[in-house]
C-alpha cells in the first residue's frame, strides 16, 4: 500500500521523519481538527500559532510538488474518516506525540474507520525513548536533571572537551546565572516576524469561531520554519551574551529580557532543538563575545530539560497529572484569569501572558507557580491553566513541570517545593518597588501576601516537609515564630488575605 506520512500539528519539520523520506510528488496527509480548540479558554495566540503554521507548511508542501491532503474538520475521527474515504488503501505514518497514550489513541481512531497507521519514533527530541531507558536501567537517579543532563552532554559531545570533560572545568554554570541587569541596562532587540495575509486570516478567524482568552492582537510568533530559522539567528546574535546572567532576573516592563523566545518554535516542530543546540555551541566556540554561561545556561534548557520533561512525563503519567503529594486542592483563583489583582508580580506576569501567551521560566516558576503553591491550588487546575494560556504549552511539557516543578505534586524528580517568600521576588524583580503591597512585612495591613503565606504553607505541610533535609534549616523559624506567638497573627493574616480573593480585593 501507499505509506503516506500524516503530519500532525506540531510535527512540522520538513527535514524530519517520514516527511522528509517522502520524495517530491508524494502524498501527504494533514488533519485541521478544531474540536480539541473548544474544550478550553485557549489563548488566542496559541491556536492563532499551530493552525497559521499547518496552513503555510501546507502550502509549501504543495509548492514543492507534494500532493497534501489537507483536511479541515471538527474531531480527528471525522478527519480520519474522510481521509480514508479518499484513499483507502493508504497506510499513514505518523510520528509518535509525546502526549500520553496519544498513540494507542491515534491507532483506535484510525482503526475505527477502517484505516491503516504506523507509527514511528518522534525524531524532533535529542534523544531517543530506547537510549533513555537503557541508560536509566543503570541508574539509581534516573529522575534527577543533573545527571541526566551531564549523560546527554557525554553522549552528544556537546561542549565537551577532547577528554570528555565538559568545557571550563563545571557541567553547570548557574552560579553565574542570578544577577540583576543595572538600572541603565537595555534589553537586546527582539525580533519581531512579520504578519502575514494567511496569518492575519487565520487570527481573524480564529477570534470569531472560538471561545478564546489573551489578546487578539499584536500576534508576535514566528509561523514558518524560515522565519523560526531566522529567529533562532537573530536570538544567537542578538540575545545570546545577555541570556545567561539575567536569566534568572524579572523586570516589570520587560516581559522578554534576553530569552530566546524559541520554545513555541521549537514545540510545533518549526525548529529542531538539536539546531538550536548546534547554534549556539557554533557561536560560543567561533565569537569571543559569548560568556560560557549564557551558551551553557542556553543548551541546557533544549538539551538539558526539555528532554529530561519528556522522559519524566512519559515514565510518571498517568499518575502525575493528578498528583497532588501536599494535598493542595483549592481551586484557581480567578485573578489568574482576570490579572485583577494589586500584587504587582502576579499581576503583571498574569498581563505578560493575557498579551502574548508567554512569560518567561522565573515568572512562571517563581511568581505564578510559587503563589499558587503557596495558595494551595490543585496542582491540577494550576496545569490547565497554564496549558490552555502559554503558546509553547503541550501536555507533556506542562505537567511536569507545573505539577511536579511548580506545584511539589509529586516527588518523582523535585526534592523540595520550589517556595519562597517576598523575598525572592524582591531581590531578582523591580516588581515589589511598584506593588501596593509591602515586601518587608509579613502582617498587618499591606503585608505581601506571599510572606503570610509563605509561612502557613510551611506550617501546614509541616507532616510532609519537616524531615527534608533541605527544608530543615526553614522549620527552625517556623518553631521560632510558633514560640513568639508570631504564627497566629499568620494564620490571622492568611484568613484576611482568602477573604480578600473571595471578593476581588487581592
Ligand atoms: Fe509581589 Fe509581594 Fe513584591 Fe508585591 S510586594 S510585587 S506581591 S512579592
Amino acid at each position: 500500500s501507499n505509506r503516506v506520512p500524516w503530519i500532525l500539528g506540531t510535527h512540522l519539520h520538513p527535514e524530519v521523519g517520514p516527511l522528509d523520506r517522502a520524495p517530491s510528488g508524494s502524498r501527504v496527509c494533514m488533519i485541521e481538527a478544531h474540536g480539541f480548540a473548544r474544550r478550553k479558554p485557549y489563548h488566542h495566540h496559541k491556536l492563532t500559532l499551530v493552525f497559521a503554521a499547518m496552513r503555510h507548511v501546507r502550502d509549501e508542501l504543495r509548492e514543492a510538488g507534494y500532493e497534501v491532503e489537507y483536511v479541515r474538520t471538527e474531531t480527528f475521527r471525522e478527519g480520519l474518516a474522510t481521509y480514508f474515504d479518499r484513499h483507502p488503501d493508504d497506510t499513514l505514518v505518523a510520528m509518535r506525540s509525546p502526549s500520553h497514550r496519544s498513540g494507542d489513541r491515534f491507532a483506535d481512531l484510525v482503526d475505527a474507520v477502517g484505516g491503516d497507521l504506523e507509527l514511528v519514533g518522534n525524531e524532533l527530541f535529542c534523544s531517543t525513548r530506547a537510549a533513555f531507558d537503557e541508560w536509566a536501567d543503570g541508574e539509581t537517579d534516573a529522575f534527577r536533571h543533573e545527571g541526566f543532563y551531564r549523560w546527554l552532554r557525554s553522549e552528544s559531545g556537546v561542549l565537551l572537551r577532547e577528554d570528555g570533560s565538559p568545557v571550563g572545568g563545571e557541567w553547570n554554570l548557574d552560579e553565574d546565572n542570578r544577577e540583576f541587569p543595572p538600572d541603565d541596562w537595555a534589553a537586546p532587540p527582539v525580533y519581531e516576524p512579520e504578519l502575514d495575509d494567511l496569518t492575519a486570516e487565520v487570527s481573524e478567524w480564529v477570534a470569531a469561531e472560538f471561545d478564546t482568552w489573551g489578546s487578539t492582537s499584536d500576534f508576535p510568533w514566528s509561523v514558518t520554519r524560515e522565519d523560526a530559522l531566522a529567529a533562532l539567528d537573530h536570538f544567537v546574535t542578538e540575545r545570546l551574551p545577555e541570556f545567561g546572567p539575567y536569566q534568572d532576573a524579572m523586570r516589570a516592563d520587560d516581559p522578554a529580557m534576553a530569552h530566546a523566545l524559541l520554545s513555541p518554535a521549537v514545540n510545533l516542530g518549526l525548529l529542531h532543538p538539536w539546531e538550536a543546540v548546534t547554534a549556539i555551541e557554533d557561536a560560543y566556540r567561533s565569537r569571543d563575545d559569548v560568556p560560557l554561561n549564557s551558551a551553557e545556561g542556553a543548551i541546557r534548557q533544549f538539551l538539558g530539560w526539555r528532554e529530561f520533561m519528556r522522559h519524566v512525563y512519559r515514565h510518571a503519567m498517568p499518575d502525575l497529572a493528578e498528583a497532588s503529594q501536599l494535598g493542595a486542592e483549592r481551586p484557581l483563583p480567578d485573578l489568574f484569569w482576570s490579572g485583577e489583582t494589586d500584587m504587582a508580580c502576579v499581576g503583571g506576569s498574569v498581563g505578560d501572558v493575557y498579551d502574548r501567551g508567554y512569560s518567561h521560566h522565573i515568572q512562571r516558576l517563581m511568581v505564578l507557580s510559587n503563589f499558587a503553591t503557596l495558595w494551595g491550588v490543585d496542582p491540577d487546575e494550576l496545569n490547565e491553566w497554564f496549558h490552555a494560556t502559554y503558546v509553547d504549552a503541550y501536555h507533556w511539557v506542562t505537567t511536569p513541570n507545573v505539577v511536579e516543578m511548580g506545584s511539589y505534586g509529586s516527588g518523582v524528580f523535585a526534592t523540595k517545593p520550589y517556595v519562597s517568600s517576598a523575598n525572592y521576588v524582591d531581590r531578582m524583580s523591580d516588581y515589589c518597588e511598584g506593588c501596593a503591597y509591602d515586601p518587608d512585612q509579613t502582617t498587618g495591613k499591606g503585608a505581601c501576601p506571599f510572606n503570610a503565606l509563605y509561612w502557613d504553607f510551611l506550617a501546614r505541610n509541616e507532616d510532609d516537609l519537616r524531615s527534608n533535609h533541605r527544608m530543615g534549616l526553614l522549620y527552625g523559624h517556623v518553631d521560632d515564630k510558633r514560640e513568639d506567638c508570631e504564627m497566629d497573627e499568620i494564620y490571622q493574616r492568611v484568613s484576611e488575605l482568602r477573604t480578600m480573593e473571595r471578593e476581588g480585593e487581592l
